[in-house]
């Protein structure tokens, strides 16, 4: 049941001694570095004016634009020759930030995820096949050293080419898949297409799905139509990758590995920590790296922390599921709207397909939103008066939800571009 029995069950107060022990180390380590170091040179702060982990807020936040600043090597703070890999962020907006690591750092990094898939239920004896592009992106590399320290057969499928990867799974009795939980759905329309049916016709028991922000309801559809277990994997390059939430077979929030991770929920607007169990922005200190420690990093990301036990017994604290970035917030005639507000509507109405997109305009001085909606196929083909019925009924349960009426556009199953990567669910073409 445990990868480690002893860490993932440890005592909550000898776990934050741990915490301190190593939040110490990291701060000595990151002054090493140039940023760390400059920021640090007036020894008001350092390690020894840490004496609970409380005392974490006397150290500044570091924030993408900060790596960015600071490109390639300003936080790196061992000798280059100590360096043995290096990964970077998908970088969606501005240039993609760069991570180093040390052998150290890699090994860490793949026990934590051979930890997050042991917690699913994968063994020695499965097969597992990674779906996820193998590059600079660190969902290829990370969970396939993960998986092979499990000791499981790997297929490094790598991303896309999806007659191939239903093949693969067939030809070699594929257990355990990795995928983005929006190409799970795309990949099921070419099941459809071919007349297999994932149900029947593969073996996959254990799916771990992430890398991108996705609902509740968009898992148990991904369950469903393939009858394995989703798990939630939720990690970013900057904390090395995969392997710093996951969830236990509970399925019920994500277990954030507090041994390798200092967590805080800020509120974004003020910066000052939210109680517990409010929900906030996300913040992170590497607790064991070495390449290039990172202190206090704003990921953007919203959730909030699950302040009670887990009956799984283990000990480390649960974060919800992302419910989106700051930055992903759509100001629409005032209203804040997250796209999984949307997605979360969607998923549950009948006739709906596997994508959806929102389009802004803006006309005059009025924001207009677009919601771009794949219908499945018995419906597309099928009578007009039930495709405007599908069309109302999705306005009226959008506007339950955002308050305001958004323009349906039904489309054609999986006539919405769908690329390997992470889903586009905006494009906002307001902006001047
Ligand atoms: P990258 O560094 O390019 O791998 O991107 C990391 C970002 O992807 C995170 O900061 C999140 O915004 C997003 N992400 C990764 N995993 C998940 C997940 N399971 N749920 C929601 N968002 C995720
Ligand atoms: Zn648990």
């Amino acid at each position: 049941m445990y990868w480690e029995k002893e860490i993932e069950t440890i005592e909550r107060r000898q776990l934050e001694k741990l915490q301190l022990e190593r939040l110490k180390q990291s701060i000595n380590k990151a002054s090493k570095s140039l940023y760390y170091g400059d920021k640090f040179k007036d020894k008001v702060i350092n390690a020894a004016a840490i004496k609970s982990i409380q005392d974490i807020e006397k150290i500044p936040f570091t924030t993408k634009d900060d790596l960015r600043g600071n490109w390639p090597y300003g936080l790196v703070a061992t000798s280059k020759d100590e360096l043995v890999r290096m990964h970077s962020s998908s970088g969606t907006t501005g240039r993609a930030t760069v991570i180093f690591h040390t052998a150290g750092d890699i090994a860490v990094w793949t026990n934590l995820v051979a930890r997050c898939m042991y917690m699913t239920g994968m063994r020695k004896s499965d097969v597992f096949q990674n779906m996820m592009t193998y590059g600079l992106f660190t969902g290829g590399l990370g969970f396939h050293y993960g998986a092979e320290k499990i000791g499981a057969l790997v297929i490094p499928a790598s991303a896309g080419n999806s007659k191939r990867q239903i093949q693969l799974m067939i030809d070699f009795a594929t257990t355990v898949v990795h995928v983005i939980p929006s190409y799970a759905l795309h990949l099921s329309t070419v099941f459809t297409e071919l007349k297999i049916d994932p149900r029947r016709d593969t073996k996959v028991k254990i799916a771990f799905i992430g890398a991108e922000p996705h609902t509740e309801k968009m898992r148990r559809k991904i369950e469903e139509i393939y009858g394995y277990k989703a798990f939630n994997s939720y990690g970013l390059s900057e904390m090395s990758g995969p392997g710093v939430a996951f969830e236990c077979p509970n399925q019920n929030g994500l277990h954030i590995w507090e041994d390798s991770f200092l967590v805080e929920i800020i509120n974004p607007q003020t910066l000052q920590p939210v109680r517990d169990g409010e929900e906030g922005e996300l913040v992170m200190t590497t607790l064991q790296r070495e390449g290039m420690p990172i202190l206090r990093y704003r990921t953007k990301d919203l959730t909030r922390i699950i302040p009670e036990p887990c009956s799984c017994g283990r000990t480390h604290r649960r974060i919800e599921r992302i419910k989106g970035r700051t930055d992903d917030m759509m100001i629409i005639k005032g209203v804040n709207i997250y796209p999984m507000q949307i997605e979360k509507k969607l998923m549950d109405i009948e006739g709906v397909g596997t994508n959806f997109l929102i389009v802004l305009d803006r006309e005059e001085f009025n924001d207009l939103m677009t919601v771009k909606v794949e219908v499945n196929k018995k419906l597309f083909s099928g009578e007009l008066k039930k495709l405007e019925a599908l069309r109302k009924k999705i306005a009226e349960e959008l506007k339950s939800e955002i308050l305001i009426t958004p323009k349906i556009d039904l489309v054609e199953p999986d006539s919405i571009p769908k690329g390997e990567g992470k889903a586009v669910r905006v494009i906002d073409n307001r902006k001047d």
